[in-house]
């Protein structure tokens, strides 16, 4: 381990690090075999390509595209892409180990990956969007494929861009293969319940919670950050379940209302203005500050590195839910443990999304689809299995949620990795 990657500081900015922190502890707690480790810790395999297209003005503009597949030992690298000006190629191998532990937490035949290109989707036409999309999926094709690696939606990537990816790929094979993306439209081999799905697994692990601490949803606040796909299916589903959204965040503002936000009409005008500000139904809040409202539930449902070692003192909640990928920095786990709060970490709580992906890929491959009712059933199921498999982790180990998800994780792939033998 190079020396920056043992400083708190670098773990807080780069989020492999952040990654490889806990990974190392986990591994440690677990007294994993050196080799194991050594195959386990780094990605199997890092791609990045050059994406040329052609804007609508005529100019041709580069862009930088990657796949990471972290690991194959549990069945195809599964995982998202995501379209934004920040992504990076550590970024992506965070995100690519999260989905192998992800998966294994819930139990689920995959491995992980991720994949991203660094562009600013919100300035790009939808042709040149669509350019973008086919372009990298051409230059990534020999790698996926719906026995090898998986895409899904991420941040910015949405079921018309799968569409696409599926379309490309398609068109490559001579056939239509609907397996090789999950969260596509309905009428293209899409699931059921698929686009609520991370919304609902993150109500469904804090039920569970809940009903450890002794609480009842009518009687819990929550306070959501981001109100994208996450966190605003999972502030609709919250609120219909009897929960009190007391606030919700979002990058341009943060809106407040002490009895409840009204959902639906929270929805309907960010549909309407393009923004959660200016709601008629709650005050404005300092969105920096909304963060530290006093709340039983807050659910960061955006990006990476939001609660951190100097936000992480400030949180005034009993439980921590997180609908995003690698909200919570290494350094600040402990201070969420020493503050005694219940979290549930991201490999656990967003796992509803990849699950109804499963869902997805099984329901393509048997060319047979299952009624909404079933997909919410079975997704309860493997989210309420995987939560009380995590907490015999954490009472076994005597180990925080976080490390406890990870050990669990990572003696399932471990265990397939000594299974399988070395190829050499
Ligand atoms: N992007 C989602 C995640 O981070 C879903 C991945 C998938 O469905 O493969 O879990």
């Amino acid at each position: 381990m190079s020396v920056d990657a043992a400083n708190p500081l670098a773990q807080e900015l780069n989020p492999w690090l952040a990654a490889d922190a806990r990974f190392n502890e986990a591994a440690g707690r677990l007294a994993m075999d050196e080799g194991i480790r050594k195959i386990l810790r780094s990605p199997s395999r890092e791609i990045t390509v050059y994406v040329p297209v052609l804007l609508d003005d005529g100019r041709i503009e580069v862009f930088t595209g990657y796949r990471v597949q972290h690991s194959i030992a549990r069945g195809p690298a599964k995982g998202g892409i995501r379209y934004a000006p920040d992504v990076s190629i550590e970024e992506v191998r965070a995100l690519a180990s999260w989905m192998t532990w992800k998966c294994a937490v819930v139990n689920i035949p995959y491995g992980g990956g991720k994949g991203g290109v660094i562009c600013e989707p919100s300035i790009l036409s939808p042709g040149e969007l669509e350019r973008l999309t086919r372009r990298y999926t051409a230059e990534i094709i020999e790698f996926i494929g719906p026995e090898k690696d998986v895409p899904a939606p991420d941040m910015n990537t949405t079921e018309q861009v799968m569409a696409w990816i599926m379309d490309t790929y398609s068109m490559h094979m001579r056939q239509t293969v609907t397996g090789v993306v999950t969260g596509k439209p309905l009428d293209l081999g899409g699931s059921r319940g698929r686009p609520e799905a991370t919304g609902r697994g993150c109500m469904i692990v804090t039920l569970e919670a809940l009903a450890r601490l002794g609480m009842k949803p009518e009687e819990t606040t929550v306070v959501i950050q981001g109100f994208g796909n996450v966190g605003g299916m999972a502030a609709r589903l919250m609120s219909r379940r009897g929960f009190h959204v007391i606030a919700v965040i979002e990058y341009d503002g943060a809106v407040y209302n002490a009895k409840g936000l009204d959902i639906e009409a929270l929805l309907q005008h960010r549909k309407e203005t393009g923004s959660i500000r200016e709601f008629a139904g709650g005050e404005e809040i300092d969105r920096d500050q909304a963060l530290f409202l006093e709340c039983d539930v807050l659910l960061p449902a955006a990006k990476e590195g939001v609660i951190t070692s100097r936000t992480a003192p400030k949180l005034n909640c009993k439980i921590v839910c997180e609908g995003a990928n690698g909200p919570t920095t290494a350094p600040a786990d402990h201070i969420l443990s020493e503050k005694g709060i219940f979290v549930i970490p991201d490999i656990l709580a967003n796992a509803g999304g990849v699950t109804v992906s499963y869902f997805e890929w099984v329901q393509d491959r048997q060319g047979f689809f299952w009624n909404e009712d079933l997909v919410n059933q079975r997704l309860e199921e493997i989210m309420v299995n995987s939560f009380r498999d995590v907490v015999k982790y954490s009472e076994k180990y005597k180990a925080h949620n976080r490390l406890a998800a990870y050990m669990l994780a990572l003696d399932r792939v471990a265990f397939a990795i000594k299974l399988r033998g070395l190829y050499a």
